[in-house]
């Protein structure tokens, strides 16, 4: 019954929640300015009697209240912020913003949520419980819009038994979905480390003292991190991806300077890891003649979703759109700032299907030509209203 109603509606208000997606794509705004997505938000909100409260600057908390007698909460989460990126597509809602774009679907995800709370207005007498719509800035820059929402108190009074997201996933065809229960995303911290020597000529390095080759000897030795610290059964990546030693063939630099990250899934071991790096570099440098700053910038923590929450919205999803539609997912080692809504409350992060190959919609997100298939956002409002309303316990 809930189902065929919920389905109905979604199917009734699909061009809405286009219109909305695309006037969201042509106007993208990063990380932390996200205004006029954030007025567009409320001004939609407004429209429905809903009321809310804004956190995190541009960030909006709306609280929806089933008419049936019931105390349970639950949150639904959306981000709203756009990328550094200049739009490839020549479609007719292509980035107004030059060089700003949703290239990671969070257009799609703030109007699915908007779509889901019209949804669930309109149902609000068949149902029990509350429902709280996160609507979060700057996911995509640290330290994370979720954190300082969190800090400012959006799972509190009401506090939700369950916090639920979504995000697209160019990967999986539209009107399917993935889950995967327990670890998900990994923490991620960036290393800036400059590794000083003292420079001179190409051809008398017993008078020099060569960051090159203490490098060299220094991004070896860190990799047994990974390779001899780590345990083998807990994902972890060291990657360094940018090392400039400005010498030339006749000359040794007088610095060498590095950017890399560290990706794990274990807070005890991401901690422990920090000392470790440092400390080897520092002895294995200084042994060599040489000296190290090695500066590490916390980023995101590891996603975790919570096995029983995961398993029970996961079985909901099927109910709604077919054992065939749900699928496992595998761990992914790029971060999520949802991840601190899971360090503090039972979470569950789901990938929305957004490919269509036959169109050519297949570019992943973070590139120039990330694109949607549209009809993915009727599959998307409609199954998130329904996972709301059944994990009340309607
Ligand atoms: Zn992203
Ligand atoms: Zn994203």
């Amino acid at each position: 019954m809930m189902k065929e109603k919920i389905q109905q509606i979604a199917k009734s208000i699909f061009n809405d929640v286009v219109a909305n997606r695309r006037h969201l794509h042509s106007h993208p705004e990063l990380s932390f300015s996200e205004v006029q997505t954030s007025a567009f938000v409320a001004k939609h909100l407004d429209g429905l009697g809903l009321t809310y409260e804004r956190m995190a600057d541009n960030g909006l908390v709306a609280l929806l209240k089933g008419e049936k007698p019931s105390d349970q909460v639950i949150a639904l989460r959306a981000d709203m912020d756009a990328l550094p990126i200049t739009e490839a597509n020549d479609v007719p809602y292509k980035s107004k913003n030059v060089g700003v774009m949703h290239a990671c679907g969070h257009d799609v995800h703030t109007s699915s949520l908007l779509g889901v709370a019209t949804i669930l207005t309109e149902l609000k007498s068949e149902f029990g419980g509350t429902i709280k719509l996160i609507f979060q800035p700057a996911e995509e820059k640290l330290p994370g819009g979720a954190s300082l929402m969190i800090k400012e108190g959006v799972l509190e009074n009401p506090k939700p038994s369950a916090v639920i997201g979504q995000h697209v996933m160019p990967l999986i065809d539209a009107g399917k979905v993935g889950f995967r229960a327990g670890k998900y995303m990994a923490s991620t911290d960036e290393l800036y480390v400059t590794v000083k020597g003292k420079g001179g000529h190409g051809a008398q390095p017993q008078q020099n003292i060569d960051p090159v080759i203490i490098t060299a000897q220094m991004l070896t030795a860190l990799q047994q991190i990974v390779s001899r610290f780590s345990d083998p059964k807990s994902p972890c990546v060291l990657s360094f991806g940018k090392v400039i030693a400005n010498g030339a063939t006749n000359v040794i630099p007088n610095e060498v300077y590095l950017e890399g990250t560290f990706r794990t899934m274990d807070e005890d071991w991401r901690k422990e890891a920090h000392i470790k790096m440092k400390k080897m570099a520092e002895g294995l440098v200084e042994s060599m003649g040489g000296t190290v700053y090695f500066n590490i910038v916390k980023g995101y923590p590891y996603l975790i979703n919570e096995p029983v929450l995961t398993n029970n919205v996961r079985g909901f999803a099927e109910d709604y759109l077919g054992k065939e539609n749900v699928l496992d997912l595998d761990i992914w080692m790029a971060a999520e700032d949802f991840a601190y809504y899971s360090q503090v409350a039972d979470s569950c992060f789901y990938r929305l299907g957004t490919r269509n190959e036959s169109r050519g919609i297949t570019s992943s997100v973070h590139t120039p030509t990330f694109d949607i298939e549209e009809t993915a956002l009727e599959t998307s409002v409609g199954l998130m209203a329904y996972l709301a309303v059944k994990q009340l316990g309607n």
